[in-house]
């Protein structure tokens, strides 16, 4: 979820783009050759399966590379004008390899050079993985169905802010992404994908960072979401660090248990926004299942496992979970498992009856924590006059025109 400050200025000065052409920064005009519709999708293949996938068609092994090197270097999905390879190669690629598969129809830039796109998914690919929680009973991603992803510049950060699925299982009383459940899992292409759309916006040379924290609930969609890290931290990839990969949860022990064995050491962060089991309950259903206690015992096993600090997620509502004695319990959990703390202040969402509490209230939260030893920060306000927060663009596009 991306934070804010605006003014009436920054409001007024929030821009709506033309959406970008599919094909990235080096788009064509001419329309490119009929594809076969159960092309394999280039974003979830990674680099062996691509030069298996070459080999096959007579093509080299080297230019499985070139191709690679095309899409996560030059930001170019559109194989004619892939140079380097011949005529027959490209036309063989446009035809039978899907590139991009989500038109973005929304494209929104704000006032501090946050942008925003709402992308629109052609349709739900075979490959998409079911859940391993038994509850959640997800399903592909329905042609035409919406997600969001947002690229926050921080310079010299580039900061993509990306999606794990079509809605969210979790319904966290306070975000717009929860609003109507979970639609469907992306499949690591299409959450690959929207990392290559935002790589292809103007101002934006290259992506440094990457954080799972837009639609979805990242562990109950494990496997495509670990499958995306590795292309996002393949050199052949996007070739980002994985320290600079943070994957956010709402948090269900057994999951968390699980991501201590992945291979990569990215960064967890715990959404746990709330002090105490009474007020988690009330604003994030998945409290249900599991106490505050049986989370940091998990979390204390991924410090003592992997050896990495866990931050501490914590939204801000006004009036519900932002007085000083709540501080003061977010203290304890935080230094029992030495983690550290975003404090992030709430973006209203229309139709939401929760508040955004006052500079004031926040500095106050924060000092409580510092004074007791706790490392904190207010999570710096960004995007919010183009509907930043998680799953807000979407929600506005759902309730201001008939689906
Ligand atoms: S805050 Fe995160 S976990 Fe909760 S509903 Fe929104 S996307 Fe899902």
């Amino acid at each position: 979820m991306t934070e804010e400050s605006e003014s009436s200025e920054q409001r007024a000065s929030a821009q709506h783009e033309p959406a970008p052409t599919p094909e990235g920064r080096h788009g064509h005009a001419a329309p490119l050759p009929s594809i076969d519709q159960d092309a394999p999708h280039l974003f979830a293949l990674q680099r062996d399966a691509l030069r298996e996938w070459c080999t096959e068609r007579g093509m080299q092994r080297h230019n499985a590379d070139q191709i690679l090197d095309w899409v996560y270097r030059k930001a170019c999905a559109d194989p004619m004008r892939m140079t380097n390879l011949s005529k027959r190669n490209r036309d063989l690629l446009a035809q039978s390899m899907r590139f991009t598969t989500a038109r973005p129809i929304d494209h929104r830039v704000a006032s501090d050079g946050t942008q925003k796109l709402l992308m629109a998914w052609e349709r739900g690919p075979a490959e998409a993985t079911p859940t391993t929680l038994p509850m959640l009973n997800a399903v592909p991603v329905a042609s035409g169905r919406q997600t969001e992803c947002v690229m926050i510049p921080a310079d010299p950060r580039r900061t993509a802010c990306i999606s794990s699925q079509l809605g969210c299982p979790v319904g966290c009383r306070f975000c717009a992404s929860g609003i109507g459940g979970l639609e469907g899992n992306l499949t690591a292409g299409q959450i690959i994908e929207q990392v290559f759309h935002l790589s292809a916006l103007d101002a934006v040379e290259r992506i440094s960072h990457v954080v799972f924290m837009g639609m979805g609930e990242p562990l109950a969609n494990l496997s495509a979401v670990s499958d995306a890290i590795r292309t996002l931290h393949a050199e052949w990839g996007f070739g980002i660090s994985a320290r600079r990969i943070t994957v956010s949860t709402v948090g269900l022990p057994t999951a968390i248990r699980r991501f201590c064995d992945f291979e990569l050491p990215v960064t967890l962060a715990l959404s746990l926004h709330a002090p105490n089991d009474e007020i988690r309950r009330n604003i994030i259903p998945w409290a249900d299942f599991s106490t505050i206690e049986e989370l940091l015992d998990a979390c204390d096993e991924w410090f003592r496992r992997t050896g990495r600090e866990i931050t501490l997620e914590y939204i801000l509502l006004g009036g519900v979970n932002d007085r000083l004695e709540h501080a003061e319990e977010l203290a304890e959990h935080a230094r029992r498992i030495h983690a550290n703390v975003n404090l992030i202040r709430y973006n209203e969402v229309r139709g939401m009856p929760f508040q955004r509490p006052n500079s004031d209230g926040v500095l106050r939260f924060q000092e409580i924590l510092r004074e007791r030893g706790v490392n904190t920060h207010i999570r710096a306000s960004r995007g919010r006059d183009i509907a930043a927060a998680c799953g807000q663009l979407r929600h506005e596009h759902a309730t201001a025109s008939p689906r």
